[in-house]
């Protein structure tokens, strides 16, 4: 039997994606070879990589104007690449510190120029969302960096900030669990390895322009202008997590795309959300409005009431109900190929575990 996965990432798959691979890893199509087995150029991996481009454009609804390709490197590799080609010498980057990963981003742009913090959470124990008129951007500032969503402290952006200069976005752990209007952003980024596939690639989009703006004197992979002509293939790409990723592309469009993903999301997370407010035992550290429907981050009255909450619902078959190690706490990650059938055995679960140990 299935375990019900509520891992941070990497995290559940939907089972007939994984069924699939199964199915295809030694006969791709009846081509007498894996996909993982063939070259990176043309034939068989360029045709499924084309088709993955064009599905995840159709699905986010990403202008022509826009490139859409994957890389290696994770997320992490991105902390670097952007302020490399976009932090302008003698101009600042802006960022928003909402929490653990862009406090990481913002880390790493410091080590190669000017920083300008528009905000910064940290004395409210990055608990919410700022409000648009408390970011401090200057104008002439290169770009405004976010967060979409902070994995580990469980908060999310409702709303994206209107701003003059190129807005970017890390968007791991929320991409395509609702509609984005990409024509805002000049960058989104993320790892796959939540909502979109196995561990290996990272999805860029970028505004084309953003590359006339960018530094020059880059060494080959970390320029942007390089990707883009090569449509991410300079290099050998991580072949088997695009695949997958394709596959479950095919699945989000095959199940309604990301408005129905984003219904999903709702019901699943207020689910949860309901429980914790209705009662006294389980409390959320979040401030409601900036809560995530992806991560949902909650406490017990004791330490050791969570650890005996992770023991008891790992017997019910349950995983990745710890809080991430730099928090503690426990945390639900409720991804789109998260079953609501699985949510509402968590919800029942809870709802028990209060009822012996209130
Ligand atoms: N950004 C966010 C929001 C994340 O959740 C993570 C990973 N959990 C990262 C960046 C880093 O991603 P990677 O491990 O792919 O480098």
């Amino acid at each position: 039997m299935r375990k019900k996965n509520f891992f941070a990432g990497p995290s559940v798959l939907p089972l007939e994606v994984l069924e699939k691979i199964r199915d295809q890893i030694v006969d791709y199509e009846g081509e007498g070879l894996s996909m993982i087995e063939a070259s990176h150029r043309g034939g068989m991996f360029e045709k499924m990589y084309d088709e993955a481009l064009s599905t995840f454009r159709r699905l986010l609804d990403i202008p022509d104007d826009y490139d859409v390709y994957f890389l290696g490197g994770g997320a992490t590799l991105q902390f670097t690449m952007i302020p490399q080609n976009f932090l302008i010498k003698g101009k600042k980057a802006s960022y928003v510190k909402t929490g653990s990963w862009s406090n990481k981003a913002e880390k790493d742009a410091e080590k190669i120029g000017d920083v300008e913090i528009a905000w910064d959470g940290k004395d409210i124990n990055y608990t919410r969302i700022p409000k648009p008129e408390e970011l401090k951007v200057s104008p002439d500032s290169s770009y405004l960096y976010l967060c979409a969503n902070e994995t580990i402290g469980g908060i999310e952006w409702r709303n994206f900030p209107s701003v003059s200069i190129p807005l970017i976005a890390d968007m791991s752990s929320d991409i395509l669990s609702r509609p984005v209007d990409v024509s805002r952003f000049a960058m989104i980024y993320g790892g796959v390895q939540k909502n979109m596939g196995p561990a290996g690639a990272t999805f860029i989009i970028m505004k084309k322009d953003m590359l006339e703006k960018r530094n020059e004197n880059l060494t080959a992979y970390m320029d942007y202008a390089l990707h883009s002509k090569e449509k991410g293939l300079y290099n050998t790409p991580p072949v088997f997590s695009i695949w997958a990723v394709k596959l479950v592309l095919d699945w989000v469009e095959k199940m309604g795309g990301v408005k129905k993903m984003d219904e999903r999301a709702e019901a699943k997370s207020s689910l949860i959300y309901s429980i914790i407010d209705s009662s006294d035992f389980f409390t959320s550290p979040v401030e409601k409005e900036s809560r995530s429907r992806m991560n949902i981050v909650f406490r017990l009255p004791s330490e050791e009431l969570e650890a005996r909450f992770i023991e008891e619902s790992k017997k019910e078959g349950m995983l990745g109900l710890k809080g991430h190690r730099s928090v503690g706490g426990l945390r639900a990650s409720l991804y789109n190929a998260c079953p609501m059938e699985d949510v509402e055995a968590l919800a029942a679960f809870m709802k028990e575990f209060e009822r012996k140990n209130g």
